[in-house]
């Protein structure tokens, strides 16, 4: 199978070991792939490890039940257990040489020693590691012959339909399109449905815990990116919600806590993507705090201060398509595109 891409934002697909990105490198796609293959699988109730906690990572072992191998590593392989399919980029792209030092102008913050200071977001890279913008291929191939890549296919066509590709989407980059026409997201969904279990997953990723949105802003520039962030950022500011203002936008520096809320860069005349997910258990949920007051307070931020385009949540009254989705089935069908009249019970 081969996929045309083209960014919309710039792309930033993270380093080979030296750092240098100079060209498009394959892990960051696949990472992106993964991440949300995963929340779909957990939403489904199916069988996901969690690769961030190295105890519960899946380690290939024919004697046990499914070899060892949950059903995202059955597809993206684990220890012992190869990846089922293999991706190639011919890449076409170019560096993006406007991408610099963003400065927040506007807004000021006072410091830890009472000094007031104008927010700043870094690019952190040197000349020959920016992201890039253009077009590539990405070329597709099984490595076992029961794969149908037609479950990337989907996985792409949802990700150019809500999110961004490769690393770093906290920067804003990654926005793509796909050129040459939708890919069918069937073969995704059916995947999905044959590995559907009774697993809940409270603390990570999944279906019943993310939210996609696009705002519209006349003439948007980048600025208004980071504006848009640091504002989210401030409603969760004050001292006792330090810890979490960092669980749901991360560290600035050394970026130690990944941001839970993703922003876009503008594309497309001023649309602005901005999508992530709030876990309904965590440690730093105090003072009242909670998933359901964290999502409310992000979507009637954008909701009074830009045109909200769109606004996707299972289970939720905020939902601009179809409110109060119960049914993680009919949520997924929603969120690929499909028709619901082609699966009615
Ligand atoms: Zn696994």
């Amino acid at each position: 199978m081969e996929v045309e891409v083209k960014t919309l934002t710039p792309l930033w697909t993270g380093g080979a070991k030296s750092g240098a990105v100079d060209r498009v490198h394959e892990t960051g796609i696949i990472g992106s792939l993964r991440w949300w293959f995963e929340a779909m699988v957990r939403g489904m109730g199916g069988n996901a490890c969690s690769p961030e906690q190295a105890e519960q990572k899946c380690i290939y072992d024919p004697e046990k039940p499914n070899k060892g191998i949950c059903h995202v590593c059955e597809i993206f392989g684990a220890t012992g257990w190869r990846r089922r399919f293999q991706l190639m980029v011919n890449d076409y792209t170019e560096p993006d040489h406007s991408i610099t030092k963003v400065m927040l102008e506007n807004c000021r913050y006072i410091d830890s020693k009472g000094r007031t200071r104008v927010p700043t977001w870094y690019f952190p890279g040197r000349l020959d590691d920016k992201p890039r913008i253009g077009s590539l291929t990405l070329r597709i191939r099984q490595t076992a012959p029961d794969f149908q890549t037609a479950i990337i296919g989907g996985l792409l066509q949802f990700m150019a339909d809500w999110v961004a590709i490769g690393a770093r989407a906290q920067l804003g980059f990654g926005v793509f399109e796909l050129p040459n026409g939708r890919l069918d997201t069937r073969p995704l969904y059916e995947r999905l449905i044959a590995n559907a279990g009774n697993c809940t997953y409270t603390r990570l990723p999944s279906l019943q815990n993310i939210f996609l949105a696009r705002i519209w802003l006349e003439n948007a520039t980048v600025q208004d990116t980071f504006n848009l962030k640091y504002d989210i950022r401030q409603l969760f500011s004050g001292q006792q919600n330090k810890s979490l203002r960092h669980f749901i936008m991360g560290t600035i520096k050394g970026e130690r806590l990944v941001a839970k809320v993703k922003i876009s860069r503008p594309y497309g005349n001023g649309l602005i993507r901005v999508w992530g997910w709030i876990p309904k258990e965590a440690g730093v949920y105090k003072n009242g705090w909670n998933r359901e007051k964290v999502v409310d307070a992000i979507y009637q931020y954008l909701r009074k201060n830009y045109t909200l385009e769109v606004w996707r949540e299972m289970d939720s009254p905020r939902d601009t398509v179809t409110p109060n989705i119960s049914s993680a089935q009919a949520f997924l069908r929603s969120i690929l595109g499909l028709r619901e009249e082609d699966y009615e019970a």
